[in-house]
């Protein structure tokens, strides 16, 4: 770049009434020459020397460079003017306090975007010019006063620029320091323009090149002015020279995060009460997060236990209907509606086996509601746990518990079961429900090698909470030795039942009728290898503490849903189910049938009808109940009494209201804490406002050497990331720990482990969510920052 060129500058203020600090200086610098102005005080001295480093702004006339004009000069172009064309040595020295030597003078690069290791050794270099180089770890106040100057020319001199503006850069130092001062300054200005204001007119005289005297805001005198007639040259080419373009500067975000987090060490107390307070908020809400999701947890687990013992059931056959369901026509008999609690003289005759009959309903489960459930789990996956249904299809199964082989009865029809007096309950046979994870939640494997059923040929044992099974199990088992305890492992890996298909249990005899297997050869059926063996796999036992003390699997044996596919496809294609599809009468007794459902029932147990005869849902949780309830009540509306499909709550009793209240009760909790979080938040943006305050100084020693506005912010915006950050850190931390006390409280007080639990999505959220609302808080003293005028932040001290 060359010739500093100033034409014409007029300056005024207007803070209260105007001061015309310059009225109109007319100036050109060569391109090295050491330069001195002098004049009174209030001459404005200071303002042309900030108007000529682009700090402040000039409001008439031009300044131009190499005759290239700067009155387009945006924001930006000045930033990049000044962070490459100017360095500024002032008369307080301006070190940033609390960085060291080496950093006050690497951070002019950094906002010109130099390499780490070359900022260093031009610093170092910078520094040694100016005699300094074993300084460089030393802080500003560690330094003398003359030190403290030469670190600023230093500083100055680091990015290379074509001038140097020194404002009384000996005004606070003496005599001796001065001349020290004065040799460097004398040193540069043969490569360099150096521009010096000073009071001292004898350090002018033997030093400058040039002596320029300023008065009232205007040029007095001028000891080595460039020709007029040059100028006007000049003029002229500048006139056709266009604008001056620079490269830009820009403050890295690291540098920015640097800059805070040592500025934040050096008030390390500060810092860590500031976080420490921050962290209230965060503590208040990770709490009640930790505390209801763990709740919300046991909650969810109790009633999906709970609900698995009473599922919504639905059935064939004759359901009692409390009232009548949407408003039907149930309740509506030939007697007319009567008055609750009527006056009068007035009684009734009233027949009550009448309305009974009126609320008995038979539910007629078509293929149509199958495919209406089927597309349950679809329309509610988050309310429904498992759908069982139920098939009458009988299983011939035979078990060879010990010698003689026997058979086990899988219907409650059977003879044998009737007799233990239990009843359908005793079967000790029944199907698993897909959902294995459903199962495992609610049942431990008990045994060494237990393993889950899977596949077809594999069934488990499910015994009670005191590893018991009844006798009348073993018995069906052909278990008749009374021994009274079986070891576990007698029975895991064993296999002792096998199912025989129909067709070899079943033979027809020449009258076309057929009768089942006789007891004498349940031997040879089970040795022929014709069945399916069926290996028991594991031991289910509830698991402890469960809640659900009726349990959701009986006692006895449990088989895939794979098996029982499989067993109706077989039973399906029997010869006898395809005999019984075809007759009237039954196949075996051939007894005429009393009614269809006796039929349908026969033919059930063939499988030649393999329709479930009831369904059973087992909900999520209450509130999934009551959105499957609804699903349910939406497909009787419109339909006839006789089409409407009515299901069985055994759970009625317990109401989703529990879950209401506990939200209601977290969503309090919350409110409360985000209070204090409201209240630590204001609380950062007015410590960040006083920090603002506090470096009023640095930002205008930042926008001196090019800092641009927006890296301004940015120093303050990373400032306060950081103190969310170390916030939100300490909040999780010391909430991690209360939550371990916490738990080791509830533990002893109600016997559940383990309640309050924060998961790692809190923990990143609350982290984030701390740095966000302190970035939030810090916004305005932000703002603030960078709306400083540069060179008042300058004259602050
Ligand atoms: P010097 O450096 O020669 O002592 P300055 O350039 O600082 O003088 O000031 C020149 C005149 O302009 C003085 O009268 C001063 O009060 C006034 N002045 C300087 N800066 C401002 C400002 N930001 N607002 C109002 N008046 C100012
Ligand atoms: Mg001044």
């Amino acid at each position: 770049m060359s010739r500093l060129r100033l034409t014409d500058i007029k300056k005024s203020y207007h803070s209260g009434e105007i001061v015309h600090a310059l009225k109109g200086v007319s100036l050109e610098f060569r391109q090295s020459e050491f330069v001195s102005i002098l004049g009174p005080s209030g001459c404005g001295k200071t303002t042309l020397l900030n108007i000529i480093g682009g700090l402040d702004r000039y409001d008439e006339g031009d300044l131009s460079l190499g005759g290239k004009s700067t009155r387009l000069f945006k924001d930006k172009d000045w930033d990049a003017y000044r962070n490459h064309s100017i360095g500024f040595v002032f008369q307080n020295y301006n070190l940033i306090s609390h960085q060291t030597v080496l950093q006050n003078v690497e951070i002019a690069m950094t906002l010109s975007g130099v390499s780490a290791s070359e900022r260093r050794t031009r610093a170092k270099q910078a520094l040694a010019t100016v005699g300094l180089g074993d300084k460089i770890k030393k802080k500003p106040n560690q330094l003398s006063g003359g030190q403290m100057q030469r670190v600023a020319i230093a500083r100055a001199l680091v990015n290379n620029p074509d001038i140097i503006l020194a404002d009384e850069p000996t005004g606070a130092l003496d005599s001796q320091t001065s001349i020290q001062v004065m040799d460097i300054l004398k040193e540069i200005s043969k490569t360099k323009l150096v521009i010096m204001v000073t009071h001292n007119g004898d350090l002018a005289e033997e030093y400058s090149s040039r002596i320029i005297h300023l008065r009232d805001g205007e040029v007095q005198s001028d000891s080595n002015p460039i020709l007029n007639d040059h100028i006007a040259k000049i003029h002229n080419n500048a006139q056709e020279g266009g604008n001056l373009s620079l490269g830009q500067t820009s403050m890295s975000l690291f540098t920015a995060m640097s800059l805070s987090f040592r500025n934040l060490l050096t008030k390390k107390g500060r810092t860590i009460i500031t976080s420490f307070a921050g962290s209230i908020g965060i503590i208040g809400v990770a709490l009640v997060l930790a505390i209801s999701n763990g709740l919300s947890n046991y909650i969810a687990n109790l009633q999906s236990e709970t609900l698995a013992g009473f599922p919504l059931t639905i059935s064939e056959g004759p359901q009692f209907v409390q009232g009548p369901p949407d408003g039907g026509p149930f309740g509506s008999s030939n007697e007319k509606e009567n008055d609750e609690f009527p006056d009068g003289d007035i009684l009734y005759r009233h027949d009550r086996s009448a309305v009974a009959q009126q609320q008995q309903h038979k539910n007629v489960l078509t293929s149509d509601y199958f495919d209406y459930i089927a597309d349950m789990q679809k329309a509610l996956p988050n309310a429904v746990n498992v759908v069982s249904y139920n098939r009458e299809v009988e299983m011939n199964v035979l078990a060879k518990g010990e010698k003689d082989v026997v058979k086990f009865e899988t219907s409650p029809n059977g003879a044998d079961d009737m007799a233990s007096g239990f009843g359908a309950a005793a079967t000790y046979w029944q199907e698993l429900p897909e959902d294995e994870t459903f199962i495992l939640s609610l049942y431990d494997l008990i045994g060494d090698g237990s393993r889950y059923p899977k596949a077809m040929n594999e069934v488990a044992i499910v015994v009670d909470d005191y590893n018991r099974v009844d006798k009348s199990f073993f018995e069906k088992l052909g278990i008749f030795t009374a021994k009274s305890d079986y070891k576990l492992s007698d029975f895991i890996g064993k296999t002792i039942v096998k199912i025989i298909p129909n067709d070899s249990y079943y033979s027809r005899s020449e009258n076309g009728l057929f009768a089942p297997a006789a007891p004498e050869s349940y031997d040879a059926l089970f040795e022929n290898g014709e069945g399916i063996e069926l290996t028991i796999t594991g031991i289910l036992r509830m698991k402890e503490g469960a809640a659900s003390s009726s349990g959701f699997l009986t006692e006895g044996l449990v088989y895939t849903k794979a098996l029982a596919e499989h067993i109706m496809d077989d039973a399906e294609k029997s010869v006898i189910a395809k005999a019984q599809q075809s007759s009237d009468r039954d196949v075996i007794m051939n007894s005429p049938f009393a009614n269809e459902d006796a039929k349908k029932l026969k033919m059930r147990s063939l499988g030649a009808d393999t329709t479930p005869s009831s369904i059973n849902i087992y909900p999520k949780d209450f509130a999934g109940k009551d959105a499957i309830k609804e699903y349910l009540d939406t497909y009787n509306s419109g339909k006839a009494e006789k089409d409407r499909i009515i299901y069985t709550d055994m759970s009625a009793m317990i109401s989703s209201t529990i879950q209401t209240v506990l939200d209601t009760v977290s969503y309090v909790l919350v409110g409360f804490a985000a209070i204090s979080l409201v209240v630590s938040t204001i609380m950062i943006g007015i410590i960040t406002y006083v920090s603002v305050l506090e470096r009023t100084k640095e930002i205008g020693i930042l926008r001196s050497i090019g800092a641009r506005r927006k890296d301004i912010s940015r120093v303050f915006n990373a400032e306060t990331l950081i103190v969310g950050f170390t916030a939100g850190s300490l909040g999780i931390i010391i909430s991690y720990v209360l939550t371990i006390a916490i738990n080791v409280i509830i533990a002893n007080l109600i016997d559940i482990e383990g309640l309050a639990q924060l998961s790692a999505t809190h923990i990143i959220t609350l982290i984030l969510g701390s740095m966000a609302l302190t970035l939030i808080a810090g916004l305005i003293p932000a703002g603030m920052a960078t709306r400083k005028d540069p060179v008042l932040a300058l004259r602050t001290d």
